[in-house]
């Protein structure tokens, strides 16, 4: 493990999904943990940072609306968030605030942002989560440190895995046809994703076939149709369909 430099901002890029969100949790878990990267994993600390409970680590995220996530991270969402800054970590040496997608915080919001990071508390870090780093303010980049490549890497991994078994446990308690409607809403996967996704829950589903991974509820015949799914999938892919129309195909061949 190597110690490094805390820096007070940093910048996690990659599209919205699991990966990106396993990705913040473990930087934020870095943070708090003695500065080590990666986090220890076991400490009081990273385990609370890790599973998304630590009462020192914040998600600034846009509001929910009536139809879903509003447009934006407003002005007012920052700077609450830069009010608490201020005041002391609850249980942590430091305090930590996840902005995801910050590459949706309005101009205003930015602005206030920049203050923050001109001037930040010495107890605080952010961690600016964006897909398009371009929408932000070039002053604000240039504060914010280029997280590691390895860790999100990891994270990545750990994310796709993370949905495999969201998609086997779906699998287990419902219709095979909720599993491809969830996939759908997945669809922001990148094509290369998709494939890795697709060999995780073929491996899974091989697992409890074989035995080797205990009973998750799944009888043989759903295994069987979620395997033939996958198998649908890989098909899919190879024919240069993108993941986007072939959760959609699932779905609409499983609502049948
Ligand atoms: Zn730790």
């Amino acid at each position: 493990m190597a110690e490094r430099r805390l820096s007070h901002a940093y910048m996690l890029l990659g599209p919205e999904g699991p990966a990106r969100d396993g990705a913040a949790r473990r930087l934020a878990a870095a943070l708090l943990c003695g500065q080590t990267e990666p986090p220890c994993g076991v400490c009081r600390d990273c385990r609370k940072a890790l599973s998304g409970i630590h009462p020192d680590v914040a998600l600034v995220t846009r509001e929910q609306g009536e139809k879903g996530p509003k447009q934006d991270i407003t002005v007012g969402q920052i700077r609450a968030m830069t009010a608490d800054a201020v005041l002391a970590p609850n249980e942590a040496a430091r305090k930590v605030y996840v902005i995801s997608p910050a590459d949706r915080m309005n101009q205003q919001a930015q602005n206030a942002l920049l203050k923050a990071l001109e001037d930040p508390p010495g107890h605080a870090c952010f961690i600016l989560c964006a897909a398009a780093p371009d929408a932000l303010l070039s002053t604000v980049r240039s504060r914010c440190v280029r997280a590691e490549m390895e860790a999100e890497r990891d994270a990545r991994q750990e994310g796709i895995s993370e949905l495999a078994r969201a998609y086997l446990e779906a699998a287990a308690s419902g219709d095979v046809c909720q599993v491809a409607l969830a996939c759908m809403s997945r669809a922001g996967l990148s094509r290369e994703d998709t494939e890795a996704f697709a060999d995780e829950v073929k491996s899974a589903i091989c697992d409890i076939l074989c035995g080797r991974a205990g009973d998750m509820g799944l009888d043989r015949a759903r295994l069987r149709k979620l395997d033939a799914l996958m198998d649908k999938t890989a098909d899919y892919l190879r024919h240069n369909v993108q993941p986007k129309q072939i959760f959609g195909m699932l779905a609409a061949e499983t609502l049948r």
